[in-house]
């Protein structure tokens, strides 16, 4: 259904431009709906497991909680993962690329996700009016935004040049 592909700096200045065209023009609520829409048709049938561009290029985040809750459900060492795995970075737990992707791109702690990859890209968020630089930005790392983008491109009838 959508091809990962490396993201041209001209289409990236384009959704720059495209993030600065909703801000003036988009209505927040209708938007969010926009997007959830969007965000459900294409998640709904699209497997991240062929994927998993996310977990290579931004990695993993946990808190303390999660990061325990793992470690309890897998019976893993705790202190091993806190200071040989994962770097400590403002109360969380962090790593880049995850350490939990097996070489076949299936996840080892997916029965326990933190809310970090649960909610990645936050596509069927509230308020995304506000969130669209980062947006814009997960466009060159997930797909599903990249395809999101081009179609509200086409509802809103932005023209590229
Ligand atoms: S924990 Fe699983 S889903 Fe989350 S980044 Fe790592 S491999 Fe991806
Ligand atoms: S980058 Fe997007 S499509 Fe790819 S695995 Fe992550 S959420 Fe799924």
């Amino acid at each position: 259904m959508i091809e990962i592909k490396e993201i041209s700096e001209e289409k990236l200045e384009e959704n720059y431009r495209f993030r600065t065209y909703l801000k003036m023009h988009a209505d927040e609520k209708i938007l969010d709906e926009q997007f959830k829409e969007l965000h459900n048709k294409y998640f709904k049938n699209f497997d991240c497991s062929k994927c998993r561009n996310c977990c290579k290029v931004l990695g993993v985040s946990m808190n303390e909680y999660e990061l325990n809750s793992i470690c309890k459900h897998y019976y893993l060492d705790d202190y091993k993962l806190k200071n040989e795995v994962l770097k400590e970075n403002y109360g969380k737990y962090i790593a880049k690329p995850c350490p939990f992707l097996n070489k076949d791109n299936s996840c080892q702690i997916e029965e326990c996700l933190p809310e970090s990859c649960l909610d990645y890209p936050y596509t069927n968020k509230d308020e995304r009016l506000f969130s669209l630089l980062a947006i814009v930005n997960n466009s060159k790392v997930c797909p599903v935004v990249y395809k999101i983008l081009e179609d509200l491109k086409d509802l809103y009838g932005f023209k590229s040049k």
